[in-house]
């Protein structure tokens, strides 16, 4: 807390303000920059940009590029393709928007220095299946992080933001933000024309498979907290999509990707007795979603549907055949970089089970649910689309511009767009930036006004957590359980086991209904009024808290959201048992909410969806 315990407030004022520095971030970053040549630019991030976000480790593949220099697909091609994916529910202008971008931004990756992987044959980028390329990714993120770090007027490492501003000069529209530096304890209040959010999707909301000291082990990263919903929501933002949560088929226990092993080792899965399973799950799946089943590719959820149904039946556990594809030594080796580039951990796992894929063919499982924006799955906030093609009422001003005023988002944040992925991220950030940058020139002279009182009541609220740690400790001489305050981890574990036993998480099966979400509400409503207890013992269990507040109302969002909608849209991912069909008479839409934080009120409505690709 500094010298003597006291805490600096640290003003910092911007025309442009990014939250989180992963992929989208820096893509915001970096593009406000080129268009900005003379505003302020900053970027604040929680951890530090070097090593921040999803992509922290680094990747093997970029998962989203078009090829357009060389003919291979079109950016109809891609949103063809995601609506497919999600059972016919994208916002098309929003990823056309994105795919038409993308491949310019993987130039400028490899132009920074990305090593990427070409085929020796034709010169072009090698492809793991139609959208992935493969690259040498150790050090995607430092060198993403290099480009925005340059173009940013500065960066905030190590501030944990909290809550954002608003304008007092006029309703609705966004001033900046507060939160904290996770090492000094200083208060940092950033002033803002305008604030894009690009701070990561949802880890733990639902409880993980691996708890107790493996809580960690987790397929997203552990420490996407829901921030990118969180912060939005708060302020009034629109959400969609907020129950199409994702659950991932990966390997066991250390969640190593599969992409790579299915498109370019040609590996395929088998139950415990050494069968093809999918097959007999055709007539069952068609009976609930009907001709979506006979899609090409066939949508991810409904692959998981085959793999719970045959576990359920008693035949699993589901394996993937490696041992063919590992005689081969190249397949082998690509096998293991396959992790070592990435996902180290899934090595170390094997070899502490004694499973050496050559060998062995090891199992599958499938995660619990998390909720992302960029990945195969599409929650987030509702954004105004691109001028040129997007509908007229998803138009209603900036592109990439939420509900509310000067307020924009990209990657994870915004909802409707699935498969973007890294690239597409970095894309959006980009997209976002350009219209931010003509909002803050089109603002001109204009003046926001940020209220002292708000944000000194912020830091009352913010901080209490410490208070109340330093105060009731002294109720107790030893544990950590306390009459009089909540530690963070038991919050969250709290949160979890809720999550998971009402609102279709792993112990249900992914089963959820009315009944049970209702409870659900219920508990988390409880869970909410005990958050003015919550205790922190240091600077890091006070980003704990806060974090476990930003899930906290993400998870109510995916609550609401999960009632709301009325059907299986997407089986495999989660089921409401007293509407087990997908319903396209009635939900073939988008579900919206609008959180009021005066009264605690959500207020639900339908949206339509648009098909401007044929
Ligand atoms: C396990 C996994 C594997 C993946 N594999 C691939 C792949 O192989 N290929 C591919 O192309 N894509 C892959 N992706 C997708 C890709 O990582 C994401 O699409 C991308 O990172 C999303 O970008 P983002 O900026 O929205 O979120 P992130 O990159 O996660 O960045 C969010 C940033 O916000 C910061 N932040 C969060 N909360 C706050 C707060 N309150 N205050 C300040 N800062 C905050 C975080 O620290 C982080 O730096 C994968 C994703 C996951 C989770």
């Amino acid at each position: 807390m500094g010298l003597f315990g006291g805490r600096k407030t640290v003003f910092v004022d911007a025309d442009i303000l990014v939250i989180g520095g992963g992929m989208a971030g820096c893509g915001a970053t970096y593009e406000s920059r080129y268009w900005g040549r003379d505003l302020k630019i900053v970027c604040v991030e929680k951890a530090n940009i070097e090593r921040s976000g999803a992509v922290a480790q680094g990747l093997y593949a970029i998962n989203c590029y078009m090829g357009m220099q060389w003919g291979e697909n079109q950016p109809e091609d891609h949103v063809r393709y995601a609506r497919n994916d999600l059972m016919g529910l994208v916002r098309e202008d929003l990823g056309y928007d994105i795919a038409r971008h993308v491949d310019a931004s993987v130039h400028l990756f490899e132009e920074w220095g990305l090593p990427m992987m070409r085929d020796p044959k034709t010169g072009q980028y090698q492809r793991e299946g139609k959208w992935q390329i493969m690259i040498h990714g150790e050090s995607y993120k430092p060198i993403v992080a290099e480009a925005a770090r340059k173009a940013a007027t500065e960066v905030y490492n190590r501030i944990m933001v909290t809550h954002l501003l608003m304008d007092q000069s006029k309703a609705n529209r966004v001033a900046g933000a507060v939160g904290f530096n996770v090492r000094t304890g200083d208060y940092h209040v950033f002033r803002a024309k305008a604030v894009i959010v690009a701070a990561g999707g949802a880890s733990h909301i639902f409880k993980p498979r691996a708890v107790g000291e493996g809580m960690g082990r987790t397929w997203y990263a552990p420490w996407s907290s829901g921030s990118c919903y969180a912060l939005p929501i708060q302020v009034g933002a629109k959400m969609t999509q907020m129950e199409n949560r994702i659950v991932l088929t990966r390997f066991k226990d250390g969640y190593g990707p599969v992409g790579a092993y299915f498109l370019h080792l040609k590996t395929y899965t088998q139950n415990g007795y050494g069968e093809e399973y999918e097959k007999r799950w055709y007539e069952d799946t068609k009976a609930l979603v009907g001709d979506y089943v006979d899609h090409h590719p066939v949508p991810t959820c409904l692959r998981n549907h085959a793999l719970l149904k045959e576990v359920a039946a008693g035949r699993g556990p589901i394996r993937m055949v490696t041992k063919e594809a590992f005689q081969d030594p190249h397949k082998e080796t690509v096998g293991w970089e396959n992790f070592l580039g990435m996902t180290i951990g899934q090595a170390v796992v094997w070899a502490s089970q004694n499973i050496d894929p050559k060998h062995i063919n090891p199992e599958l499982t499938t995660s619990e649910p998390y909720v992302m924006g960029s990945h195969a799955t599409c929650s987030g906030a509702w954004a105004s689309g691109p001028e040129d093609c997007a509908p007229a009422d998803y138009q209603w001003g900036y592109n990439r511009m939420m509900t509310v005023d000067g307020l924009f988002g990209a990657g994870d944040t915004i909802g409707g767009t699935a498969h973007k992925f890294s690239s597409g991220s970095f894309a959006e950030g980009r997209i976002a930036a350009k219209a931010a940058v003509r909002y803050v020139n089109d603002l001109g002279k204009t003046q926001l006004q940020v209220s002292e009182q708000e944000y000194r009541d912020l830091e009352k609220v913010i901080y209490q957590p410490l208070e109340n740690y330093r105060v009731g400790r002294n109720e107790i001489v030893a544990g950590t359980v306390s009459p009089s305050y909540l530690l963070p981890i038991q919050g969250l574990q709290r949160l979890e086991q809720l999550m998971d036993e009402y609102v279709g998480g792993i112990s249900t099966n992914y089963m959820t209904n009315a009944v049970m979400l209702n409870r659900g509400l219920e508990l988390l409503t409880m869970l909410k009024e005990d958050m003015s207890s919550m205790g922190a013992e240091d600077l890091h269990q006070l980003q704990r808290t806060w974090e476990l507040q930003h899930r906290l109302l993400a998870s109510e969002s995916v609550t609401r959201h999960t009632l709301f909608r009325q059907e299986t849209r997407w089986p495999g991912y989660y089921y409401r048992g007293d509407h087990m069909k997908l319903d396209d008479e009635n939900w073939h839409c988008f579900t919206l909410s609008r959180y009021d934080r005066k009264t605690g009120e959500w207020a639900m409505e339908k949206a339509p969806v648009h098909h401007i690709i044929d």
